[in-house]
């Protein structure tokens, strides 16, 4: 066992970080689940009074921000701050570790509508008294996901993967950070955030905890089709350029069939058997338009990333507090 110096003297403080977009519906609900496994924690003497429910609302249209603002009334664990407008999921989770890295020994990020099973903290926090600055929750099964969401997702990691983007296999944003680990991620100072290849090239021991994913308790799921292609996409072009190799493979490839090509037309020429030439001469020009194209489009999603980290524009700004900081 390692041993380590908490920030509360004798024992860890945890601070759950919670992301929530209009969450009217659940959070009343999976609030008292939260507050009930920090208390039975705090009991048994596992970590220390002194955790928080930190709950991050990202600028909902609903009712969200004034449950939060009840709920830090209520109970002094309960805290909560408001982005200024809604900047998606992972700004979210960003805002809330970046507010907990000084006041806690362990940040743990976790969805508010009660997927995230939360017995899986308790060995979260076994694996971190053990050693482990980075504790990912990976999903066991995916029993409780569609057919059409279960293959589109393992096809994601897949796809990262061969892409070059280096991901723990299922695992989305459950997971433990040390302090520690938040200190140097802070240094991470890109706009296009994708927090769970972002963490592995922070480094560190890590450990792994199994938990299975349950259905969402009420609300629906803000994560349709195009918006986890749009993360599957930045997740590639944020860890890697395999894109442009790409790219350049098939330059080569093109370059090397239409040498063929043009031996085959100078030889179709001397034979004197030259054909009329309008079809193949079309479709080989809208081939190539077609792969020009693409490819310029590849590239310019690059430029466009690099024009949008070069203007250093805030990740994301707190407008209102709520509770005990
Ligand atoms: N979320 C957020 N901002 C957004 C979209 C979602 O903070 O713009 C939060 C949401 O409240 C939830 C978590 O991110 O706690 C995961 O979202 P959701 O459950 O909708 O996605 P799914 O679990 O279906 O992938
Ligand atoms: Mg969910």
């Amino acid at each position: 066992m390692t041993s380590r110096n908490y920030l509360g003297g004798g024992k860890c403080i945890v601070y759950l970080i919670i992301p929530c977009y209009n969450e009217e519906a659940v959070l009343p609900e999976t609030s008292g689940i939260f507050l009930e496994k920090i208390l039975t924690l705090v009991k048994n003497g596992k970590i220390s009074d002194e955790s928080r429910i930190l709950f991050v609302n990202d600028g909902s249209k609903d009712k969200t921000w004034e449950i939060i603002k009840n709920l830090s009334s209520s109970d002094r664990h309960f805290i909560g701050i408001s982005q200024s407008r809604n900047r998606g999921h992972q700004n979210a989770v960003l805002a809330g570790l970046m507010e907990a890295k000084d006041k806690c020994d362990v940040a743990i990020s976790v969805d508010c509508d009660g997927q995230d099973d939360i017995n899986a903290v308790d060995e979260m926090i076994e694996k971190y008294t053990a050693g482990a600055e980075i504790v990912y929750g990976v999903r066991s099964a995916r029993k409780t996901d569609t057919f059409f969401k279960r293959t589109t997702a393992e096809g994601f990691y897949k796809v990262l993967r061969w892409m070059g983007a280096e991901t723990v296999y299922n695992h989305a944003d459950y997971r433990l950070v040390s302090s520690r680990v938040l200190k140097e991620f802070a240094n991470f100072k890109e706009v296009n955030l994708f927090l769970r290849g972002l963490f592995p090239l922070v480094g560190f021991k890590s450990a792994i905890v199994y938990y299975e994913r349950h259905e969402r308790i009420a609300g629906e799921s803000h994560y349709p089709l195009n918006k986890m292609l749009g993360l599957a996409w930045n997740g590639i072009t944020s860890l890697s350029v395999k894109p442009l190799h790409l790219i350049i493979g098939l330059g080569l490839l093109v370059s090397a069939l239409s040498f063929v090509a043009v031996i085959w037309s100078v030889v179709m020429q001397l034979l004197g058997k030259t054909v009329a030439g309008w079809a193949s001469t079309t479709s080989i020009i809208a081939f190539l338009g077609g792969v020009q194209l693409l490819s310029i489009g590849v590239i310019g999603e690059y430029v466009g990333k690099i024009y949008m980290e070069v203007k250093h524009r805030p990740r994301y700004i707190i407008s209102e507090r709520a509770g005990d900081f």
